[in-house]
């Protein structure tokens, strides 16, 4: 597929172009243009005109326009998912799924376009004031530049632009270079659905090059960005005055209690299942798992037995359960911090083979040293770390010895446990008796320290969204 810019509704192509492989065998999927800050510039200046055409319609006008979206993306689920197949190498099932969420996400942000309310202000509660009446209002902010990682190249950009839309703002994209057919696809679609072509900007080409042209951009008033901690903290470096969402990193954390021995294959099946889908290139992927150590090496018993049974290959293909890593590099480094865990003394009991370029087995590495980067660092690829813990309180602490905080999980049934827990871990979320991983589109999710600054979820990401104006009438005069 020849992929284009999608400027003010118009395709645009470019000399120069960057491929798309299919991470499973490296063949061409297809190429985009090289967008710079030239159409950086054309596609602001074309939301500008978008935001203006925006203003026009109302809530119920973006509501109606939003679901027809969603229609339309449920009609085309499995072209779509077919594309991130090829693009991401995610497996079919997973791609299918990527796909039911998104048109959930753009439905969520259909409802919550009716939603963007203020309150009334009591001015008249301050003292000596009389006769003064009047409101807060949510207005749109104007040009919004969304930046979208690889993983989750359609739901994510939908947690982005639905709300965007929603609340009456205008959008220019820029997707991961990786992956930028499927959110060429979904400006279409929108633009199809029924808004404004103006705003609907799509801008393909690397991150330091148009991605930085519209971080930089002091007409877009908002950055958007989901992606790892070191674009994020670039981004906020070089954007100057203007309001941010960032969803970063993480190296999810799970304590399972003593109390658990019962529940141990279903809870080594859920960590196992969240730590290897998409090939563990999931923001919430489980990455470090903290078992009481009475129940230590049942754990790892169980979790191994389940890992052994996933089929890892072809993601094109219904039964293949793990597929690629999104590249060569990545599969480098991942193997890497593999073999440095274990020459500082951990040990890998299940996988920990490269079977391609870009295939890994599903591993399990135990006793993993906190100073190695399996430990400390995001791993991004199919990789679980166990570690026993000797109470509670320890594995509090373990959790916590992170510069991310994402969402975490504890299993146990005690009350007292699960109440300290999720009082104690500083993350955005706390999922008790479930894994990390879990998420579904309407909650509030976003991350504390190096996870990110803000949240999404439609309801969530439109306050992010917007800005309150305060409108005081004086009743007397
Ligand atoms: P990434 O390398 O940070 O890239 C994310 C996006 O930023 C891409 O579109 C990239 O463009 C662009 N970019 C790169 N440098 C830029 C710059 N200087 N200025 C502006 N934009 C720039 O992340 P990724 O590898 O695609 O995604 C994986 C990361 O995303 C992981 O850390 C994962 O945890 C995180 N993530 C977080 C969440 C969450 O909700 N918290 C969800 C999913 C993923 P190019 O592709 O052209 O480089």
């Amino acid at each position: 597929m020849k992929g284009y810019m999608l400027i003010a509704g118009k395709k645009v192509f470019k000399k120069e172009e960057i491929e798309i492989h299919f991470p499973y065998d490296g063949s061409l999927v297809g190429t985009i243009p090289r967008g710079d800050s030239k159409d950086v510039e054309l596609a602001v200046e074309s939301a500008k005109v978008g935001f203006e055409k925006m203003k026009e319609l109302t809530a119920y006008e973006r509501f109606r326009i939003l679901e027809r979206a969603a229609r339309l993306l449920s009609k085309r689920s499995r072209k779509f998912a077919q594309l991130l197949v090829m693009e991401v190498g995610k497996t079919i099932n997973e791609a299918m799924g990527e796909v039911g969420r998104a048109v959930n996400t753009i439905t969520l942000s259909a409802e919550e376009a009716k939603r963007v309310l203020g309150e009334e202000v009591r001015f008249d509660a301050a003292p000596g004031v009389k006769g003064k009446v009047g409101f807060y209002r949510r207005v749109p902010l104007g040009v919004i530049g969304c930046i979208t990682p690889f993983n989750f190249p359609l739901n994510l950009t939908c947690h982005k632009v639905a709300p965007a839309l929603a609340a009456g703002n205008a959008v220019v994209i820029k997707p991961s270079e990786n992956t930028s057919l499927t959110v060429i696809k979904l400006g279409e679609l929108l633009i199809e659905a029924g808004f404004p072509p103006e705003a609907v900007n799509v801008v393909t080409g690397y991150g330091e090059e148009a991605g930085d042209a519209l971080v930089r951009h002091p007409d877009v008033r908002m950055i958007t960005f989901t992606g790892s901690v070191q674009t994020g903290k670039i981004i906020m470096s070089r954007g100057g005055l203007k309001k941010y969402a960032m969803e970063l990193g993480s190296n999810a954390g799970v304590y399972i209690d003593k109390d658990q021995k019962e529940k141990l294959p279903q809870i080594a099946e859920k960590v196992a299942r969240g730590g290897f889908a998409l090939a563990g290139q999931v923001c919430i992927s489980v990455q470090r798992v903290f078992v009481h150590s009475s129940l230590f090496e049942d754990f790892v018993k169980e979790v191994v037995e389940f890992t052994r049974k996933l089929k890892v290959g072809d993601p094109r293909l219904e039964e293949t359960d793990v597929g690629p890593v999104i590249d060569k590099g990545a599969a480098d480094r991942i193997m890497e911090w593999i073999e440095e865990a274990v020459s500082l003394g951990a040990e890998v009991v299940c996988g920990g083979k490269r079977l391609s370029d870009t295939l890994i087995e599903p591993t399990v590495v135990i006793n993993v040293p906190r100073e190695a980067r399996l430990f400390r660092s995001e791993v991004f690829g199919p990789v679980i770390a166990v570690n026993g813990v000797n109470s509670l309180e320890e594995g509090i602490e373990a959790v916590n010895d992170s510069p991310y905080g994402l969402q975490a999980g504890i299993f146990t049934d005690n009350i007292k446990a699960a109440f300290k827990f999720a009082e104690e871990v500083e993350c955005g979320g706390i999922m008790v008796n479930e894994i990390p991983t879990f998420r579904v589109d309407q909650m509030p999710y976003g991350g504390v320290k190096e996870s990110g600054i803000g949240r999404e979820g439609p309801k969530f990401a439109v306050e992010e969204m917007t800005e309150i104006k305060t409108i005081c009438f004086d009743t007397t005069l």
